[in-house]
């Protein structure tokens, strides 16, 4: 099965993806991940798409795209695959039809503003495994240490409280049209992101059953 999941920064993709990754036996790609990765390699590609992620901004679609291109011709993703952040743009999604992609369902989590606010703004990640904590919803055992891998757990730059809404702002403008593109093919499929991450799966999971 080949889906994506829509939503605005911090509406529960990256969690909702983990849960379908390991239920369905296919793997979650997320652009944001591999973008994160370049950074932290210090490789040419890390450090312009820094820039951007820094400022809250979207990388250039031809950047994103050429790596999706690269991730989706990988070995694990003949039998499928959940796409966490891809496409976030229109010319993402036509490049995406272009490669012959065919997907079977776009998931759109819905999610407040004020509710992506305090969420995000809470947010702490590990720096060594990627694990993610909630200052408040869902702290680690020790604050500032992850509880998976003992590594320093640290807000994420564009986890800060003007650069969330800079990311508010290019996800409505740049991302919500993806609603209408999606819809027009059948393939939508909207689950209102609950108070439990447990709610929102048993509805998300559901959803990919209709
Ligand atoms: P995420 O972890 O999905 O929230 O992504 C973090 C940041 O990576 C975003 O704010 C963008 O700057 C960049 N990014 C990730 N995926 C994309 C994409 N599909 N198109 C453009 N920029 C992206």
């Amino acid at each position: 099965m080949n889906l994506i999941l829509l939503g605005a920064p911090g509406a529960g993709k990256g969690t909702q993806a983990e849960v379908i990754c390991s239920t369905l036996n296919i793997p979650a790609i997320s652009t944001g991940n591999i973008l994160r990765e370049a950074i932290k390699n210090g490789t040419a590609l890390g450090m312009e798409a820094k820039t951007y992620m820094d400022g809250g901004k979207l990388v250039p679609d031809e950047i994103v795209i050429n790596i999706l291109k690269e991730r989706l011709s990988a070995d694990d993703c003949q039998n499928g695959f959940i796409l966490d952040g891809f496409p976030r743009t229109v010319p993402q999604a036509e490049a995406l039809d272009k490669m012959g992609v065919v997907i079977d369902k776009v998931v759109d989590l819905e999610v407040a503003d004020e509710k992506i606010m305090q969420r995000l703004s809470g947010r702490r990640v590990c720096e060594s495994c990627g694990a993610s904590y909630h200052l408040d919803y869902k702290p680690s055992k020790v604050e500032g240490v992850c509880d998976k891998c003992g590594g320093k757990t640290v807000q994420r730059k564009d986890d800060h409280p003007d650069t969330i809404k800079e990311r508010l702002q290019v996800y409505h403008d740049q991302t919500e049209p993806l609603k209408d593109y999606y819809h027009r093919t059948g393939k939508l499929v909207v689950v209102e992101g609950q108070e439990e991450v447990a709610d929102t799966t048993a509805l998300t999971l559901k959803a990919l059953e209709a």
